[in-house]
């Protein structure tokens, strides 16, 4: 059973399904050239505190998350949860804050975080994020979330919706998270358990909570957006100028808050109505502290992430298509001496870009046309019989059934000529 069955929250992605994978990945790659980010790969596991100072040792991500290990050289080191933190040590490694600012960067790839599985959610999750630094502009925050939503609708999502916020600065969020603390004091014995632990550690994260408990004190609850500094204000209120100049319809939710510690003004989410209680389908936000608390210099920086899982998940309720691609053309043998020329034709397609295969198990002529069906393919080439013995080679629409006797010699030409191809 263990030498049968991957890991708890992990799974293979089969050839099916990574096409729909690589459909998504190439839609992001190309936006990404588009608004001209640049493609980072970082290693997939880093020093463990360099997630433990970043995103936050109150966060779940680093109280119960993570896989941490130590290496046989006894370093503490953590599988990857989240990329911000690894795409920053990179950042500053690199000295890319002496490059012309700002610097864009995109990745995609797995990411890991030992969270209870259900739908949509692994352990070993991926990820395509998009991060910039060294600008405080809202105007480059407006343009990553319209990266995002470009993203999403030509996925062929387009009914997800944006909600932003503003978390502030290190100069809002001391006296707000005062006023929280003191607001939630006399009502901490109808918190849920995680709350009445975050009330003293973390107690923005109690905005963050779906208990129906916790909710319940959340229409009287002093919101950050009614005390950001006049900085903070005015940047978020700039934000939704940039939003409306792009016409990007969005709602302001004073309860949005992300789950990390890092996040600076600027906040966002997008929610797929299709993904009920587990709505979200990425977000991100500004982290105008984090490269100072890894250690270099005060950049400020703004990011996007989505989990690829998710986006299936979301295209999957959306009902589209699972199918598997259709090759272009099956090449079927009537009789075994027609193989090499088989293999030939098969060689001579593909160098065209054909994509085409054909029967290995030494099907009979039926059962390789019964594939061929199967496979979906758009054309069928018959070798063999009397035809190929006059050089010749039996050529079939699988659409129509209509069927052409066709010289050898020009076999490769009639192929391209029915698929509509350059000959
Ligand atoms: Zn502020
Ligand atoms: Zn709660």
């Amino acid at each position: 059973m263990l030498l049968t069955r991957a890991p708890r929250g992990t799974r293979d992605i089969l050839p099916p399904e990574a096409e729909k994978w690589r459909r998504i990945e190439e839609k992001a790659r190309e936006l990404c050239r588009l608004y001209r980010y640049g493609e980072i790969r970082t290693p997939l596991f880093e020093h463990t505190e360099l997630f433990s100072r970043s995103v936050g040792e109150e966060t779940d991500i680093v109280s119960k998350e993570m896989y941490t290990f130590e290496d046989r050289g006894k370093r503490r080191l953590t599988l990857r949860p989240e990329s911000t933190a690894s795409v920053v040590r990179a950042y500053l490694e690199h000295n890319l804050n002496a490059a012309p600012q700002p610097v864009k960067l995109y990745y995609i790839g797995p990411m890991f975080r030992y969270d209870r599985p259900q739908a949509g959610r692994y352990r070993q999750f991926h990820q395509f994020g998009v991060e910039a630094f060294g600008s405080q502009s809202p105007a480059l925050d407006a343009e990553i979330i319209h990266l995002a939503d470009q993203l999403y609708r030509q996925l062929g999502l387009p009914d997800v919706a944006l909600e932003v916020n503003s978390v502030g600065c290190r100069r809002c969020r001391p006296p707000y998270r005062e006023k929280l603390q003191g607001f939630f004091r006399e009502k901490l014995e109808s918190l849920c358990p995680d709350c009445r632990q975050r009330h003293g550690t973390n107690p923005l994260r109690i905005l963050d909570c779906k208990e129906e408990t916790c909710r319940s004190h959340f229409r009287e609850v002093p919101t950050l957006g009614d005390n950001l500094c006049p900085e903070c204000g005015s940047h978020f209120a700039a934000l939704q100028e940039g939003l409306k100049n792009l016409n990007l319809p969005y709602r302001v939710n004073p309860f949005l808050v992300r789950g990390l510690d890092y996040y600076t003004k600027t906040v966002f989410e997008f929610i797929s109505p299709r993904l009920g209680a587990q709505s979200s389908l990425g977000g991100g936000g500004r982290y105008d502290d984090l490269v100072e608390v890894c250690g270099g210099p005060p950049t400020p920086g703004s990011g996007f992430a989505v989990g690829l899982e998710r986006i299936l998940l979301a295209l999957e309720e959306e009902g589209l298509s699972k199918e598997e691609e259709a090759p272009e053309v099956y090449v079927a043998s009537i009789d075994a001496g027609a193989l090499p020329r088989v293999d030939l034709l098969l060689r001579d397609l593909r160098a065209k870009k054909v994509s085409c295969e054909r029967d290995f198990l030494g099907r009979s002529l039926k059962a390789q046309l019964k594939q061929a069906g199967r496979s979906r393919a758009r054309l069928t080439v018959l070798l063999g019989g009397d035809e190929f013995r006059e050089g010749k080679a039996l050529l079939k629409d699988m659409a129509t059934g209509e069927q052409d006797t066709v010289s050898l010699d020009s076999i490769i030409d009639a192929v391209l000529d029915n698929l509509d191809r350059e000959v």
